[in-house]
């Protein structure tokens, strides 16, 4: 492993220099050779397991590594809360990857930090199973995400309701930037420790803007915000498109990077329907599918908020150059969300009758509680499956046809729609009861059998393989009983 660290250069103030904990008997449970490829670790650095669970479970450092915890802030539930931080997570270091694109590699799970508060610092292996494959299956299915490098069981019992065995995950990340970070200098009125972060944030993630001679240090803060409102547009738009519940947006777990991070409670939804909460916190339903884009537009206020120290010394005028961004939030999604669902639909540049039709079916299916992934990958069969077609149109009643006369009229041929479609709406996602079978065998014994076929299912989204009906049946109570929980 080659480190070549960066965050670690930056003041005192942003973490604590802290080593993992030991673990007892580290054992390697899950390794990923296709993000190891990635990362360009050679084929000797990964053939010995017992080296690599030394090294990822954090009893061995690997050369070049610096751990920290990262220091950070947050709104939780809608609460500031000036000191979060890394309690159970230690930030290896960085590595390039093979394209030069920079990645955080961090142990989560891995120990105590100044951090930790009431915390153990620990992890149970459900989480670090469930944000594996969690994880991994958003990498497949096209969204931005960070990834899991390893999980190894550390041979030590971790106690929540029942004591658990206890793993470490490492995670792999453009980067741990969060808006909590910003706001956790913006808070201590530490300005210098905010412009340099903001400057870390542009040369890290935005160098087109970093570099850019025509903009001043101000506009070059605007610049950035409006960046990671783009990026966190796509990143919700995404969300929407394959039905991912995140449960947990909080400031803290929302990265400056757009990548989905922090899998604690995430699930996905089944039966379509925008008010669906699985997470056992949530009991107002703040972090519900339909709620995250406009959480997210709240979360981009708390980062403008942070930053307006950067804009202006005026308060005042910070606030005016700031909110029109903050308000072109919501427009900006709008027409990313309306081109994505008529690409759902087949069509690929969004028009009123699309949007229209679009809003009808999700209503739809909302009455009619049908599964949001199989009705759109219903349709797209239906277009060159006659039997289909004949039962969809009993089904969805003139909404079917009107969607048909729709595609004739704008002169889309079946086959343009099914292949715009087939790229479009997933034939797999992580099937909640499923991932919560998988760990329980974790939970039980340690191992899966059936995990390596899950996998390669969820590795292969757009595409039916043999073992694909074995992980796609749609559960027993159709997710009424389904609860989630933060992990920790
Ligand atoms: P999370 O729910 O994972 O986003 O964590 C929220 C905050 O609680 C972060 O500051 C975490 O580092 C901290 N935290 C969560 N679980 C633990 C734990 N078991 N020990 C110490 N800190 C924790
Ligand atoms: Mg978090």
């Amino acid at each position: 492993m080659k480190f070549s660290n960066t965050y670690s250069q930056l003041d005192g103030a942003f973490y604590q220099r802290i080593s993992p904990a030991r673990v007892s008997r580290p054992q390697l449970l899950l390794w990923n050779d296709n993000l190891a490829g990635m990362l360009q670790l050679t084929d000797e650095f990964c053939r010995d397991k017992s080296l690599l669970a030394e090294y990822f479970s954090g009893n061995r450092l690997p050369d070049g590594a610096d751990p920290i915890a990262l220091a950070y802030a947050g709104h939780q539930f809608g609460s500031f809360n000036p000191q979060l931080g890394d309690g159970r997570a230690h930030l290896l270091g960085e590595i390039l990857g093979a394209g030069g694109q920079r990645y955080d590699i961090q142990l989560k799970g891995s120990g105590q930090t100044r951090f930790s508060r009431q915390g153990d610092g620990k992890c149970a292996i459900g989480p670090a199973v469930r944000e594996y494959i969690m994880s991994e299956a958003m990498f497949a299915l096209g969204v931005p995400t960070s990834r899991c490098l390893a999980v190894v069981g550390s041979g030590d019992l971790v106690f929540r309701e029942a004591a658990k065995p206890g793993a470490i995950v490492t995670r792999v990340a453009a980067s741990h930037i969060r808006v909590g970070t910003f706001e956790y200098f913006a808070a201590r009125g530490d300005m210098e420790s905010l412009k340099a972060l903001a400057d870390f944030t542009l040369d890290r993630h935005f160098p087109e803007i970093a570099r850019n001679g025509d903009l001043d240090n101000k506009d070059k803060i605007l610049h950035l915000l409006q960046a990671v409102i783009g990026k966190q547009i796509q990143l919700i738009v995404s969300w929407l498109r394959v039905g991912f519940i995140h449960g947990v947006m909080n400031t803290d777990n929302t990265a400056v990077s757009g990548e989905t991070i922090d899998f604690g409670p995430c699930a996905m939804m089944g039966i379509y329907h925008p008010g669906t909460v699985f997470s056992s916190i949530d009991s107002q339903g703040r972090y519900a599918f339909g709620n995250q884009p406009g959480i997210a537009q709240w979360n981009m206020a708390r980062l403008a908020e942070a930053l307006l120290p950067l804009i202006d010394t005026v308060p005042e005028k910070a606030v005016e150059q700031a909110e029109p961004l903050i308000r072109q939030f919501a427009r900006d999604f709008d027409q990313a969300y309306r081109e994505m669902l008529a690409n759902k639909l087949g069509i690929a540049s969004p028009c009123g009758q699309a949007n229209e039709l679009a809003k009808t079916l999700l209503g739809q299916m909302q009455d009619k509680q049908l599964d949001y992934t199989q009705t759109f990958t219903r349709l797209a069969l239906s277009l060159e499956d006659a039997t289909e077609a004949e039962k969809l149109s009993q089904e969805l009643g003139p909404w079917y046809h009107d969607w048909r006369v729709l595609l004739t009229d704008t002169g889309i041929a079946a086959s343009s729609a099914r292949t715009l479609m087939d790229k479009t709406n997933p034939q797999v996602i992580p099937r909640n009861h499923h991932v919560e079978a998988i760990i329980k065998e974790y939970e039980e014994s340690g191992a899966s059998q059936r995990i390596d076929d899950f996998l390669t299912v969820l590795r292969s989204p757009y595409r039916r393989l043999a073992q694909t009906p074995d992980f796609q049946d749609l559960p027993a109570d159709g997710d009424r009983h389904y609860r989630t929980f933060c992990g920790t």
